[in-house]
């Protein structure tokens, strides 16, 4: 059994037809937890739909409304790149709902792991890049508005800019401190602005993602890692760290939401960085290790993945699954 909870519906599943994201993934992730004796049936939990008034956290009333009465605008609906529907729509707020289950158990439990959400590119007022709703966005400000946490911290892997997180949570932002990166649009940290027991309500967002890729307009994350094509295991391990241990330098949060997106492997359909299988497991390990070593609860979503093979993509998964229990038994 482990010692934490995976939440998991089959409901996950997006009606988007032949697509890019595999929207099975969901069920093929848990069905080879079970299968290969990482977890077992009662580790899962089966969340349910949030409300609208939790949307309405982070979402315009009006953006809500189209999407409840199925009146996108045709260039709302492109931009979205899925196909609109009824189904979907509930999809996303199962998601939403799944995301503030795992974030509830993170708090008692350390982790708490979604098998499905991450949808990092939905913004107030319109989805894009598949996303539609921003559930790790709403589950913040549902654990907020609870007052079961004041403020959070974003750690977003997907490799792609977390442009709806930065967008919704818009700064704090700090310049100053270079970190190993590169690229235009790189921010780091000031130490003289430290934001220890930072203001409630606040959210640091750190996105690592690679430069030349979607989305071209990135908003301004907290901090920003922008990562060239073709970055290796290595290199993105020691930028993930100083871009972490930076972070925290400057800000406590009550907890950590880990956007672990399996896309940044080099054998992604829609990336262009160049990590192994074996290298984002490290990246997960890194991450979850950090965090207990700070009795940071962490909150799991998984984002992208769009792997030539599927299967590669739910090993990758699978795996920060694996290194979340690896963290927390102490191996
Ligand atoms: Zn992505």
């Amino acid at each position: 059994m482990l010692p934490f909870k995976l939440v998991y519906s089959d409901a996950y599943y997006l009606p988007i037809g032949e697509h890019v994201f595999p929207a099975e993934k969901y069920r093929r992730i848990r069905d080879r937890l079970l299968a290969t004796g990482v977890a077992e049936a009662s580790d899962f939990l089966e969340p349910q739909p949030t409300t609208d008034q939790d949307i309405l956290l982070v979402h315009k009333p009006e953006y809500l409304h189209k999407l409840k009465t199925g009146t996108l605008s045709p260039r709302e609906e492109m931009e979205l790149e899925v196909p609109y529907s009824r189904e979907l729509v509930e999809a996303f707020w199962l998601a939403a709902g799944g995301s503030i289950l795992a974030a509830r158990h993170a708090l008692s439990d350390g982790v708490g792991i979604s098998i499905g959400g991450g949808f990092h590119h939905a913004f107030p007022d319109h989805g894009e890049g598949f996303c539609m709703i921003h559930d790790v966005a709403v589950a913040i400000r549902r654990l907020q508005r609870d007052g079961k946490i004041r403020n959070a911290m974003t750690v977003d892997c997907d490799v792609h800019q977390g442009n709806g997180t930065a967008a919704i949570f818009a700064g704090p932002r700090t310049t100053g401190e270079p970190l190993p990166s590169v690229g235009p649009g790189t921010r780091s940290s000031d130490l003289s602005g430290k934001m220890r027991g930072a203001q409630a309500g606040a959210v640091f967002a750190i996105s690592l993602h690679q430069h030349n890729n979607y989305p071209a307009w990135k908003p301004p994350s907290s901090i920003d890692v922008d990562l060239p094509d073709g970055v290796r295991d290595d290199d993105y391990l020691a930028w993930l760290d100083n871009a972490v241990s930076s972070g925290l330098r400057q800000f406590e949060p009550d907890l950590l939401c880990y956007i672990a997106g399996a896309d940044p492997y080099r054998e992604d359909q829609l990336g262009g960085l160049s990590l192994t299988i074996e290298g984002l497991k490290k990246r997960d390990e890194l991450v979850f290790r950090v965090a207990r070593a700070r009795n940071i609860p962490v909150m799991v979503t998984f984002a992208g993945g769009y792997a030539q093979k599927v299967e590669d993509t739910v090993t990758i998964h699978c795996n920060t699954v694996i290194a979340a229990k690896a963290v927390a038994s102490g191996r």
